[in-house]
């Protein structure tokens, strides 16, 4: 386990296993089969790459998206790890040179697509060099029952047949036990241990609002989220395209996507997400799921989805790197009538399931307990605490007696002789000049106007509420007309108290969020904002340079990490969570930098002085030509700094600044001459080979130890 956790640190640049990794690993190394049940982001795939790299031999790891496969292997090899693709996109002469590292032993983990393994040809490859373990990713696709069913799994059995002693580990974020069971028998793996993992994500913030004037809560949110990657959940493509227009209009970088688009146009589109071109999507629910990033920040659902799984695997997109992110669903009681409509249609098979999962969603928007923990329980996980980072912790629901409202709306409903749907009884309640009112008469019930001095919103809320504390229901099969039940006649007639919950708005709700200082799950640290958007460019810049996605550079957990801590030099900067020992080679000279220049700028280094960055940059391993370079100083005037700081004793190791034969030259030369030193003497009799700056620096040096010997 020693060695498991170096390579983490060597390779990932993390610290320590996440919850169940290192059994999971250890279970593995033993050479046992496994299935492992984690949620999106709670990190399945280290528990298969460590041991992948420690064990001698070649990990096979079997995934179904394509479109994942060179992600998947780009951030591999970012981190300094042997892996490559075999699939149907790529070409003969690249699918030989893979053939070939893995033939020499030179792969840690080769990902291949399951048509590639079942193809003709494969199994003779296969046996060709030592495999250490078959990963099988996404293994829900295995069965008829999950969601996903891919036909090319079910011919997966000849792993264990044919390769008894290579253990198998089968992975996927969503099996109920159903799913589960199938997994193993039809894998046929010998006694697995089962690995599952708490579904919590608390890094992800959960929030329900009101679905009135979306667009001017999703600008404000906007505001508050500038320059983070997000997506917005429609429920139709007309929906995606109007909004993505309008936030254009207001100055955001939007795309639409869903599925009427062509092939090309999405690819597009999910490019540019990807690397941090497009930042917002405003799309149907086919965005996502073949995506990887890592820095999603938030999610909106501009409509309710049709059952909390969707909207749990939804929302499961964002915070992948484990940094906060922030989640916002809109609910109207209509948005739920239309999708209770759709999933009615005749032609819908399964329908008594789909509309009980629709009610439970509704539930949760509905709740007034903790969100987590509603959603939580929904998936059998017992939660029982509060978890302070949902809106209903936030801001929990303060009561209030709400009989005389109830009242009211009570006895409208029984005088409209329970004949009128959500929308019409407001506009009753609140006397509006509504054309069907007249046309109906009922302008001429007692309770015509009686509650006007609400709003419709606060209305729907009210009206919600009544609704699932049981005091009226929903005929839906009458065209969802309202109808009273035995609690409302207790109100009506017995005199029976009623308590409602006050209605927050969505402007009292960021109030109050200002006034709480957040304690997010993920946010270990306070960043530096201003710093944090420096990095970010640094890191859009070498994500253009290399043609890699920014988020496999560093993760934006990393850069809050760094912008943070401050790391001056490379001791420093491996200690942040996700720089392993490759990508510090590879990129950290530039983030050390721009902080050096950010605290140069800001008057915040030590000495707050220009010579100190140049003293830092030095340290950090740079040579003089490279800090020239990056602080776009001349050469001369970055020894000058050197030798300023020489003058102020402080000690420079001038040999990787000066040859030590150049050096030896100018030291001789000192001997002979008399003080005080001419230069130009120096550097004419030196042939003029040795450039001015190294002269003096030289000599300072030099004299600067004749003074300490004194
Ligand atoms: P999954 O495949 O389960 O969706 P990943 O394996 O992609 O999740 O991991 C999600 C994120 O968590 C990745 O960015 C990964 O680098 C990070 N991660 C995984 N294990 C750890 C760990 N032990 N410490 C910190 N971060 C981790
Ligand atoms: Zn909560």
């Amino acid at each position: 386990m020693d060695q498991a956790l170096q390579a983490l640190k060597k390779y990932f640049g993390y610290e320590a296993f996440r919850p169940l990794q290192a059994e999971i690993i250890s279970h593995i190394a033993q050479g046992k089969d496994a299935l492992v049940l984690m949620p999106t982001g709670g990190g399945k795939s280290v528990c298969y790459q460590i041991p992948a790299i420690i064990l001698p031999g070649t990990c096979i790891v079997v995934s179904p998206l394509i479109s994942l496969m060179k992600d998947q292997v780009d951030g591999l090899l970012t981190n300094g790890i042997k892996a490559a693709f075999l699939n149907s996109s790529i070409s003969s002469a690249a699918q030989n040179k893979v053939e070939q590292a893995f033939y020499e032993g030179n792969l840690d983990l080769l990902y291949v697509s399951p048509e590639k393994l079942v193809s003709p040809g494969f199994f003779s490859l296969l046996r060709r060099n030592k495999i250490n373990m078959f990963a099988i990713d996404e293994a829900h696709c295995i069965s008829a029952w999950g969601h996903d069913f891919r036909p090319e799994y079910t011919q997966l059995q000849f792993l264990k047949r044919d390769f008894p002693e290579v253990p198998v580990v089968a992975l996927t974020a969503t099996a109920d036990r159903v799913t589960r069971n199938d997994i193993v028998q039809q894998l046929d793996l010998a006694q697995p241990a089962q690995f599952i993992a708490s579904f919590d994500r608390p890094n992800i913030s959960l929030e329900v609002r009101p679905g009135q004037k979306r667009l001017e809560q999703i600008l404000a949110f906007l505001k508050s989220h500038q320059h983070q990657s997000g997506i917005i959940y429609c429920l139709s493509r007309k929906n995606t395209e109007d909004l993505a227009a309008k936030l254009k209009e207001k100055g955001y970088p939007t795309a639409f996507y869903h599925a009427g688009m062509s092939d090309e146009a999405r690819s597009k589109v999910q490019d540019d997400f990807i690397h941090d071109r497009t930042p917002i999507i405003c799309a149907t629910v086919a965005f996502g799921m073949g995506i990887d990033k890592s820095n999603v920040r938030w999610i909106i659902h501009y409509n309710m989805p049709k059952n909390i799984e969707g909207f749990y695997q939804e929302i499961g997109r964002s915070g992948r790197d484990g940094a906060p992110a922030d989640t916002m669903l809109f609910y109207s009681y209509q948005d739920y009538t239309i999708l209770e409509d759709i999933l009615q249609k005749p032609e819908n098979e399964n329908q008594e399931v789909q509309l009980a999962k629709l009610e439970r969603m509704k539930q949760y928007a509905e709740t007034l307990v903790c969100r987590r923990r509603t959603l939580l329980n929904y998936f059998n996980e017992p939660y029982t605490e509060n978890c302070g980072n949902c809106d209903v912790c936030r801001n929990p629901p303060q009561y209030f007696d709400g009989t005389v409202l109830a009242q009211k709306a009570l006895s409208a409903i029984y005088r409209l002789r329970e004949k009128v749907g959500m929308n019409l009884l407001i506009d009753i309640l609140r006397g509006s000049n509504r054309k069907e009112i007249f046309e109906n008469g009922f302008d001429q019930v007692k309770t015509y106007g009686a509650g006007r001095e609400l709003s419709s919103a606060e209305w729907q809320h009210h009206l919600q509420h009544l609704l699932s504390a049981g005091y009226i229901e929903i005929a839906h099969d009458e065209h969802h007309v309202i109808k009273l039940t035995p609690s409302s006649q207790a109100v009506l007639f017995d005199g029976a108290k009623v308590s409602l919950v006050k209605m927050n708005t969505w402007r009292d709700r960021q109030e109050a969020d200002k006034e709480k200082v957040k304690q997010v799950p993920g946010a270990k640290l306070s960043a530096d904002r201003e710093l944090f958007e420096l990095l970010r460019q640094v890191r859009l810049q070498l994500s253009r340079d290399k043609g890699i996605p920014p988020y496999l550079i560093f993760h934006d957990a990393t850069l809050e990490e760094m912008s943070a801590l401050k790391p001056l030099n490379e001791m420093e900067m491996l200690r942040v969570s996700g720089v392993g020992e490759r990508k510090l080679r590879d990129f950290g000279s530039e983030f050390i930098t721009a902080i050096l220049e950010y605290l140069g700028k800001k008057g915040n280094t030590p000495q707050g002085s220009t010579y100190q960055i140049t003293l830092e940059m030095l340290q950090s391993g740079m040579d003089a030509e490279t800090i020239a370079m990056k602080r776009g100083l001349g050469i001369g005037t970055v020894f000058n700094h050197l030798i300023n700081l020489i003058e102020k004793g402080i000690k420079i190791d001038i040999d990787t600044l000066v040859d030590r034969s150049e050096q030896k030259a100018v030291l001789a030369l000192a001997a002979q001459l008399e003080e005080p030193y001419r230069l130009k003497e120096f550097f004419e009799t030196l042939d003029e080979e040795v450039p001015y700056h190294k002269i003096s620096l030289v000599l300072a040096n030099y004299q600067q130890q004749k003074l300490e010997k004194l």
